[in-house]
């Protein structure tokens, strides 16, 4: 048995699965230039400004195509929104108030969103705890979100809802388009003073269109930069919430009005250009991962054939060993610093142990191929990106060329995938 005959044998179970992928990166490009077109979008576009950057075209021009495909009516789209985290924190503590309270409901949020939400235990300067903004989280098992039960904990002063799509790192499932467009109206018609909060990150491109929620944020260093984008984050929602977020970006009473970028926007373009592609190379990159562990008998979350609403393949991989292996092989098979072996270390602000492999062009960027865990109990790889399925694909090869060797296998899986191959 070799690791080829392995792979080969997962990408054929695929080929449904890619071939849904494939529809959806067709139907978003379609959307994506009847949006370019409407705009009329031109070299000029790419220019960069300077200075305070009043009537930046390109920036200008670049949010308008933003808020057309995030269902949207109006977008920041930024690089002085340094990161996903950023963009989130700009949304929220630009429409909380003093008094007034957020609800999570789909979950335990991001671990970064922690410090910005902040709490009695954990009171850091400028959180959300800090200017007197109450927090709550609702019990969701599996991220479902159960309508009834959120409408009977919306207080007074619930002014903003939160939700995230994608599992992030945790063992979840991530929310589909369907059921976070249910949570919004429910809310909405109870009470149309909240505000219907979605952390998008991972989740965009992912199916025919965004959600419609009251307002969104992600980053450009994940799907809709399609590998590209520098650097930047969005806020995309109604007029008046992404104005407030504005007015905490920038300052009160000038708003999205200034900021300019003297390197220009084309990557920004290209890259929200090449995201539908890049999306579904990398999906295509996840479901064979899940698709080969399966067949190894690991559980894997998505499961094959479960739709995927974010980029992420989670991997119960069992021992501390596999782990390390599996992480060494995804930054063997890096296009930049595949010489460089990673470890576990003790990461500030992390309760165990992590070990985190990426070999990116982009410092960071996790819609490139990258492998993230925690050294805990039961050993679960997230995975994630990949500009091209072939390189997502020869990481998979080597990963399981490793196991193989190490006789990590149960021979009892082999025997089984014989019969089959
Ligand atoms: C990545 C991510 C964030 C934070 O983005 P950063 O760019 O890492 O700060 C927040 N939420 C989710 C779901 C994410 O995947």
């Amino acid at each position: 048995m070799d690791a080829e005959k392995i792979i080969a044998r997962a990408e054929q179970q695929c080929a449904a699965a890619f071939l849904r992928t494939e529809k959806i990166e067709q139907s978003n490009v379609s959307r994506l230039m009847d949006v370019f077109s409407k705009n009329k979008v031109a070299q000029r576009h790419f220019s960069g400004s300077t200075g305070y950057g009043y009537d930046d075209e390109g920036r200008d021009a670049l949010e308008r195509i933003w808020a057309g495909i995030f269902s949207s009516e109006k977008a920041l789209v930024r690089p002085q929104l340094m990161s996903g985290t950023h963009a989130i924190a700009v949304a929220l503590l630009g429409n909380l108030r003093p008094g007034e309270e957020m609800l999570a409901i789909s979950g335990k949020p991001y671990d970064t969103l922690m410090d910005v939400i902040g709490s009695e235990e954990n009171p850091v300067e400028g959180s959300m705890y800090s200017l007197g903004i109450a927090y709550r989280e609702l019990e969701a098992e599996n991220a479902r979100v159960n309508i009834p039960f959120v409408l009977k904990n919306l207080r007074p002063e619930t002014r903003l809802v939160h939700m995230q799509r994608s599992r992030g790192y945790a063992w979840r499932r991530a929310l589909d388009i369907a059921e976070i467009e249910a949570v919004a109206e429910a809310i909405h018609a109870a009470r149309p003073d909240i505000v219907v909060f979605l952390d998008n990150c991972y989740g965009e491109f992912t199916d025919i269109r965004e959600p419609r929620v009251d307002l969104m944020a992600g980053s450009l260093i994940k799907n809709p930069g399609g590998g590209i984008a520098p650097t930047g984050g969005y806020i995309a929602g109604r007029e008046k919430y992404v104005q407030r977020a504005a007015a905490r970006l920038s300052a009160p009473g000038i708003g999205e009005e200034i900021g300019s970028y003297e390197a220009g926007y084309r990557l920004f373009y290209q890259g929200l250009f090449l995201a539908p592609h890049v999306v579904s190379e990398a999906l295509k990159g996840s479901i064979l991962l899940g698709e080969v562990f399966s067949l190894l008998g690991y559980e894997v979350s998505p499961a094959p054939g479960e739709p995927h609403g974010d980029i992420i393949q989670a991997v119960k991989l069992g021992d501390r060993e596999t782990l390390i292996d599996f992480c060494q092989m995804v930054q063997s098979a890096s296009p930049v610093d595949a010489h460089v072996l990673p470890e576990p270390w003790a990461m500030p602000g992390y309760s165990d142990e992590v070990i985190m492999a990426a070999g990116t062009f982009v410092s960071g960027a996790s819609i490139e191929l990258s492998a993230d865990a925690p050294m805990r109990e039961p050993y679960i790889v997230y995975v994630q990106g990949g500009l091209c399925y072939a390189h997502v694909r020869l990481a998979a090869l080597r990963i399981v060329d490793k196991m193989l060797a190490k006789g990590r296998v149960a021979s009892g899986v082999l025997a089984g995938l014989d019969g089959k191959i």
